[in-house]
């Protein structure tokens, strides 16, 4: 009997963890072949704004695929129109295949949502559920139920331990747009986005005027984290007026400071390994504090932000000795924008536009002894950073 594997998706884009699944899928399951079959929309999300058309995901999926003489593409959903139901495509293959044994790939979050799906019981009847699992230890007890649960109903359940590679498409559209997705794409597919300028891999964000970086900023940034970051560019443009910096510069340098925040520790080290930067140790040990470094290096390369505004964002997170006067404002206003609520705050929001250096301090002193509570290493630069500014209150105090 052909054993058939089925699995949907949106592919926008399709990336190097899609194809390994694929191919552990084959190898755990003892597959014939595999169908890959991109969605038209999937029922469960709307495709992000400027996604690529129906017809280039599926050329994508067969690029993608290409290498491997398992996996079959099928346009039977983009033919379909309309929402696509797994069900349906279920059905139909069922039609097409009437003896073979059909098995439909799915990651852990539909797995556990699986009720949720259009008419479950005619999937059930007509196909094992093969989860594709990546060994989160978080998810083993509810996977385990909710196997049990649909086994009572007399569904057939496989779980495939694919431990390789933990990227959604979402993050990967981020590296897309800085430069730094090709150890995530499948071969010929980065070459194919490219040379059709999706995904944003080719845009010109050179000085961009400040209405239009806003938008794309905002694009790539957490929904969650946007209030903080306009918070950051508005307040840094006050000070910036009252201890006399440029404010444009301290309007970009603001709005940009956090622009790589989103990605997690290890895609934080792929934006550095892709730019060919070498870390110091505390940047190896503590890859959650590199967004400050990768955030320059991505308002130098792709905003093309000149070496004030790269330098101010490079130490917002830490400081360092000796900062220039936009560096310590963006320090500051990071620290004190509107959003931010703890105790203190309030004594920062005052020092900000009556003694910078007393801000600055401020803020040093807060993280130092934030860290110290959470048993966390200090930056060398932070260190740095406030023994200059007692030598030099020592200094001034001397000259007095
Ligand atoms: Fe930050
Ligand atoms: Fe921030």
């Amino acid at each position: 009997m052909e054993r058939i594997g089925v699995y949907g998706g949106t592919f926008n884009p399709p990336h190097t963890g899609h194809i390994h699944g694929a191919v552990e899928a084959i190898r755990a399951l003892r597959l014939d072949r595999l169908i890959m079959i991109p969605a038209h929309v999937a029922p469960h999300k709307e495709l992000p704004e400027g996604s690529p058309e129906p017809e280039q995901r599926l050329e994508m999926v067969k690029l993608a695929a290409a290498p491997f003489p398992e996996i079959e593409v099928s346009d039977m959903e983009l033919k379909r129109e309309g929402t696509s139901y797994t069900y349906q495509t279920i059905l139909e293959l069922r039609e097409r295949y009437p003896d073979a044994k059909l098995f439909l790939l799915m990651g852990t979050d539909m797995f556990l949502a699986f009720e949720n799906w259009a008419k479950p019981e005619l999937i059930v009847a007509n196909a094992t559920i093969a989860v594709l699992y990546r060994g989160e230890k978080g998810e083993r007890d509810a996977i385990a139920t909710q196997k049990e649960h649909l086994e009572n109903m007399g569904a057939r359940v496989k779980i495939v331990s694919n431990e390789v590679l933990d990227i959604s498409s979402t993050q990967l559209r981020r590296l897309l747009a800085f430069r730094c997705a090709a150890p995530f794409l499948p071969n010929g597919v980065g070459a194919y986005i490219r040379a059709n300028g999706l995904y944003d891999s080719t845009a010109d964000w050179k000085n961009l005027p400040m209405e239009q970086l806003e938008p794309v900023v905002v694009k790539l940034l957490n929904p969650n984290r946007v209030a903080h970051v306009l918070g950051c560019r508005d307040t840094a443009v006050k000070m910036a007026l009252r201890w006399g910096a440029n404010p444009a510069d301290a309007a970009r340098a603001g709005i940009l400071h956090d622009i790589t925040k989103a990605l997690d520790g290890p895609l934080q080290l792929t934006l550095c390994a892709e730019y060919g930067t070498i870390l110091d140790e505390f940047g190896q040990k503590n890859p959650k504090t590199l967004h400050a470094l990768t955030g320059a290096l991505v308002a130098e390369r792709i905003f093309g932000e000149k070496q004030e505004v790269v330098s101010a964002i490079r130490n917002h997170t830490t400081g360092k000795a000796n900062m220039t006067l936009l560096e310590k404002i963006i320090y500051v206003a990071d620290y004190m924008e509107p959003c931010r609520n703890f105790p203190g705050v309030e004594k920062l929001r005052e020092l900000a536009f009556s003694d910078l250096d007393g801000a600055l301090r401020l803020g040093l002193q807060m993280t130092l002894e934030n860290l110290a509570n959470r048993a966390l290493e200090v930056s060398p630069e932070s260190r740095e950073a406030l023994a200059y500014l007692d030598q030099t209150e020592r200094k001034e105090k001397k000259e007095c």
